[in-house]
């Protein structure tokens, strides 16, 4: 049987093996996907004994730069976005590298939400590697401009430094920042301590702005309450794009597009049960 694993440390609740092994069982594909717990000191012997009999990996926090490392060849996207979440062995043997994550996000934007991001203002919130991988698709889709803001604001300026060639991204702080936006796109960890980045509600578009934490939960995120409170038109979290970078590293290992949205509803459904 095929063998791919997801990489991480910790790794106890990652969602990627029911993902794979619903995407597995809907597309008729004879695959093996577990969870698999990385040294943090020896991700990469570790990684490369995997792949001696093993086909294909998800690598997540926190090995994504040293998978950038540690493969063979990079695709185009995965060399811009500096991180690494998917491992492609290749039929002569070598490791390809590959990062998802932002294809995964524009995807469940503008597929499963019907969002148009050509000519529209977009705030990021946070300059981690999350917005690293974000930046090219997002700048594919031509918006009118994309402002990153954050907390230590020369990481913001460092990213929008390497990414201007590709379109009209300017860096900022959170507290240069009044006038309405109409996306939002909260990529900072502070939601994960139930926390927000200082901004202000004037931001927000009443009915309009559309709010879109990359992080999710079975409740509600700190910022998906922040956007509702302040009426935004849209308050929306990050399963979907947790689905999608999913579905598109099962295409390039198998060469087969899963349909996401069962599988979405799905895991919405495992979430909203405590465990
Ligand atoms: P990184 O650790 O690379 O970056 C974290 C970012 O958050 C930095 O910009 C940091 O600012 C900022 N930050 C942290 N704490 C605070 C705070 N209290 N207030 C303001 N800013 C803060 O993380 P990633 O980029 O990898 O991930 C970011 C988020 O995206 C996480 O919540 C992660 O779970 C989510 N994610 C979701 C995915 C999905 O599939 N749904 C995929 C990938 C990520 P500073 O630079 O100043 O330290």
């Amino acid at each position: 049987m095929d063998r791919y694993v997801v990489f991480g440390n910790p790794i106890g609740h990652s969602k990627s093996p029911l993902i794979h092994r619903l995407f597995a069982e809907q597309t008729g594909q004879a695959l093996e996907y577990s969870a698999s717990l990385a040294p943090l000191d020896d991700f990469t012997a570790f990684a490369k004994a995997f792949f001696q009999h093993g086909c294909g990996a998800n690598v997540t926090v926190p090995f994504k730069e040293q998978a950038y490392r540690l493969a063979d060849s990079l695709t185009a996207r995965a060399q811009r976005a500096g991180a690494v979440n998917t491992l492609i062995k290749q039929a002569d043997g070598s490791i390809l590298g590959d990062n998802t994550d932002g294809a995964g996000l524009v995807r469940d934007l503008t597929v499963n939400h019907g969002v148009i991001l050509k000519g529209k203002r977009i705030l990021i919130l946070g300059a981690g590697g999350a917005v690293r991988g974000a930046l090219q698709p997002l700048l594919a889709e031509q918006p009118e401009v994309i402002v990153i803001a954050n907390r230590t604001v020369e990481k913001a300026e460092q990213l929008a430094k390497e990414f201007s060639e590709l379109g009209p991204v300017f860096p900022s702080g959170f507290d240069w920042l009044e006038e309405p936006v109409d996306i939002i796109i909260n990529a900072t960890s502070a939601s994960l301590a139930g926390e927000l980045p200082p901004i202000l509600p004037s931001l927000i578009q009443p009915g309009e702005t559309f709010c879109y934490d990359m992080m999710y939960s079975s409740e509600p995120t700190a910022f998906c309450r922040w956007a509702t409170e302040h009426k935004a038109g849209y308050a929306v979290d990050g399963l979907g794009m947790l689905v999608e970078q999913a579905a598109e590293a099962f295409f390039q290992w198998r060469g087969v597009r899963p349909e996401s949205a069962p599988v979405l509803a799905e895991l919405r459904r495992s979430l909203a049960v405590k465990v």
